[in-house]
């Protein structure tokens, strides 16, 4: 699919598509174009996913349990991290092929030190929806510099407001009340809309989520309830543990009820439900038992220059040593384009007992 080219002096990623773009001029970024590159399903490459360090101050049970990821668990040496240059001309590529939101993930991305300082560096690209994930912990420190260096909003990680359970999640024995103060500092500096997700596991926090439906009801933060997903091959993962998307709507709709809203853009992860009352919205991210990947536009990159086309992969493709081997933009535009289009990734619509225990990658590694 090739649309007739207005620009035939420019360089395009074959199988490429037109879409004019705004006056400024990026380095990388050719502002007369902006590609929108589609895989083997017809899917855009919208967003990405930026990890910026395997390393997390948490040892959440459904992540990185502790007996997996303890004192002798070999992390990235700092050598082998991409530099805040090379992130953001990456980031500059992907803008350039589609990408319209960047989320920046770890481990925990606010260990990374003057993490702000990559923000600025990636603020500037325009039209970008640029977000991080957190598990809050270092969040009430860093909101304001975040802020001010350009971050639009952030998602939070709760996965409980009662303070034993949410200490035996992080198995790290953190206070709810320390990441309860990070996502008031960012209500205050306006990283908003805040959404907080809370995996669900059965027999550790299906009591959690009415009592953290009502808590977050009417403040205008977002409540999004995952369900408990077989992401890499550590966390010991088995279907009855996990609390479906049926079950966690008829507990919320039993007492707070709901009804369905339209997604904001296709391939949104999260299906999205308003309190009949106008208390708000929540959201259902249901990756097994309402797979959706048929509109998955998603890239992964990992904090080591590892190119991932689906959360459930289990193997990337190097891009930092063509970063640090001399590559021009368009030879690594002409490598990603080339990952992107023979992308057939639907792991969730194939999930059975044969695929869960493949050597599927980290999560902490390619941040979810
Ligand atoms: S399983 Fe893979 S392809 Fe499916 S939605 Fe998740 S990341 Fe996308």
């Amino acid at each position: 699919m090739l649309n007739t080219d207005p620009h035939p002096d420019h360089h395009h990623a074959p199988g490429a598509t037109h879409l004019s773009a705004g006056p400024e001029r990026l380095p990388g970024i050719c502002p007369a174009t902006r590609h929108t590159l589609t895989d083997s399903l017809q899917r855009p490459l919208r967003d990405l996913r930026i990890s910026v360090t395997d390393r997390c101050n948490f040892r959440c049970i459904y992540c990185m349990p502790k007996e997996v990821f303890g004192r002798d668990h070999h992390f990235l040496e700092r050598e082998k991290l991409l530099t805040f240059e090379e992130t953001a001309r990456l980031a500059r590529i992907f803008a350039a092929l589609g990408v319209e939101k960047v989320r920046i993930t770890g481990g925990e991305p606010l260990l990374r030190r003057e993490l702000e300082d990559l923000i600025a560096m990636l603020a500037p690209i325009p039209r970008l929806d640029l977000t991080l994930t957190t598990n809050g912990s270092l969040l009430a420190e860093k909101a304001h510099a975040l802020k001010e260096a350009g971050l639009r909003r952030v998602t939070v990680s709760l996965d409980s407001l009662d303070d034993e359970v949410f200490r035996a999640m992080n198995d790290v024995d953190f206070p709810v009340e320390r990441v309860l103060a990070g996502i008031d500092a960012a209500a205050r500096v306006g990283l908003t809309p805040i959404k907080i997700n809370v995996v669900v596991k059965r027999g550790v926090n299906e009591h959690s989520i009415l009592p953290m439906a009502r808590y977050f009801r009417g403040t205008g933060q977002i409540l999004r309830f995952i369900e408990y997903m077989d992401v890499g091959h550590s966390n010991g993962w088995r279907l009855n543990d996990v609390v479906s998307a049926a079950e966690i709507f008829a507990t919320i709709h039993a007492e707070l009820p709901i009804e369905p809203i339209d997604s904001n853009y296709r391939g949104e992860v999260a299906r999205r439900w308003r309190y009949r009352d106008g208390g708000g919205e929540i959201g259902i991210i249901a990756s097994v038992t309402q797979p959706f990947c048929r509109d998955c536009s998603r890239a992964r990159l990992s904090a080591d220059g590892q190119l991932f086309t689906c959360l459930f992969a289990t193997n990337g493709h190097d891009l930092r040593s063509l970063l640090r081997g001399g590559a021009s933009d368009d030879d690594i535009t002409d490598a990603i384009s080339g990952v992107w289009q023979s992308r057939g990734d639907r792991y969730s619509e194939i999930r059975s007992e044969e695929t869960v225990t493949l050597p599927k990658i980290e999560m902490s590694y390619v941040g979810g």
